[in-house]
């Protein structure tokens, strides 16, 4: 089957994005029949920048519920992971992400873009350089602090201690030897000292559970003590869902609070996963990277460098929060406030 003319240029843009050179190698990374589309497009615009290309095409294995360690289709398969240390960049369409072969990847100075989104979210989100430098400048601002507040009307009050963790930025391309990026999206997040967070965090009605692709319709109340979410309260059908997920891994440290950020892409909709003919297939970049969102997770810090290597991981978006920075106004109400992080800049 052809690859689609359209999909070419779309990606043959990004991989430019990503500084993809012709003595460069570009390896593309799939499982069973899945995105073979998406696949066959990457090689033939790396084809037309005149990189070397290789698809790494493995056998499905799909992660078993409830499995403390993530599992992918290239866990223990070392001449693989060999291999994908050797690219300048792979294109991973299969979802690495958390994984321990990931970091072995990425460690080796080899790039990583993961693609996960329906071709539709990637032409609407598609990366510029504009958002890049936005969320380059709120980096600067999230490094320099020690403190990081949250609040809402709805009663979240909570505080990471911050300077244990890097900050990592998300802005949809790499051209950074080792540096992970997800094709659309763009936001950025740290982890707090691991006993460097407290107090309470209420998901509001309207806010969106991850993994469970899902508006909350009642909120749900978390109380957190030196890292740890001791209690989850209310919430009804979700609440019971987030409840039910997370004892499921039989696993103390699922409840860890993992990383937290917020939200810079002026393209992401909120309404994507109530509204869109394609929502079953997307993977929520929409709420991730919502502008002026606050994006709370729970489970594992192995991206950030920690040791909570959970399989159970939740992103949280929260709509309408305020968030500050060493006391300094950085989201309020929604609404990013340093001039430099707004979406004209
Ligand atoms: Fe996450």
């Amino acid at each position: 089957m052809p690859a689609n003319p359209e999909m070419i240029r779309l990606f043959k843009a990004e991989l430019e994005l990503c500084k993809l050179r012709p003595d460069e190698t570009l390896a593309v990374l799939t499982e069973g029949e899945e995105k073979r589309d998406f696949a066959e497009a990457f090689l033939a615009a790396g084809e037309e920048i005149g990189a070397t290309t290789f698809h790494l095409n493995l056998a499905r294995k799909p992660q078993r519920p409830g499995e403390k360690l993530k599992r992918t289709a290239i866990t223990g398969n070392q001449p693989a992971i060999e291999a994908l240390k050797n690219a300048d960049i792979v294109v991973d369409l299969l979802g690495l992400l958390w994984s321990a072969e990931q970091k072995q990847i990425t460690d080796a100075g080899t790039r990583m873009l993961m693609v996960r989104e329906p071709y539709e979210v990637l032409a609407r989100m598609f990366p510029r350089e504009s958002l890049r430098r936005r969320v380059e400048a709120a980096q600067r601002m999230l490094e320099a602090a020690k403190t990081l507040r949250i609040t809402s009307a709805a009663g979240t009050d909570v505080t990471y201690r911050l300077g244990a963790y890097p900050v990592m930025t998300q802005y949809g391309y790499t051209d950074t030897p080792g540096r992970w990026d997800h094709f659309a999206g763009g936001f950025l997040y740290t982890g707090a000292h691991d006993d460097g967070v407290d107090g309470t965090v209420v998901i509001n009605t309207g806010d969106i559970l991850y993994p469970f692709m899902r508006y909350v319709a009642a909120p749900i109340r978390l109380r957190i003590e030196k890292g740890w979410v001791k209690s989850i309260e209310g919430g009804g059908f979700e609440g019971d869902l987030m409840r039910d997920f997370i004892a499921r891994y039989n696993d103390p440290r699922a409840y860890a609070v993992s990383h937290i950020g917020w939200g810079m892409d002026e393209n992401a909709q909120w309404d994507f996963l109530g509204t869109s003919r394609i929502a079953a297939q997307t993977t929520g970049v929409d709420g991730r990277a919502f502008m002026g969102n606050v994006l709370f997770s729970t489970g594992p810090n192995l991206e950030l460098g920690g040791k909570n290597d959970t399989g159970c991981h939740l992103d949280i978006p929260l709509k309408a929060c305020s968030l500050s920075l060493d006391n300094k106004p950085i989201v309020d109400h929604g609404r990013l406030v340093p001039k430099e992080l707004q979406a004209t800049a």
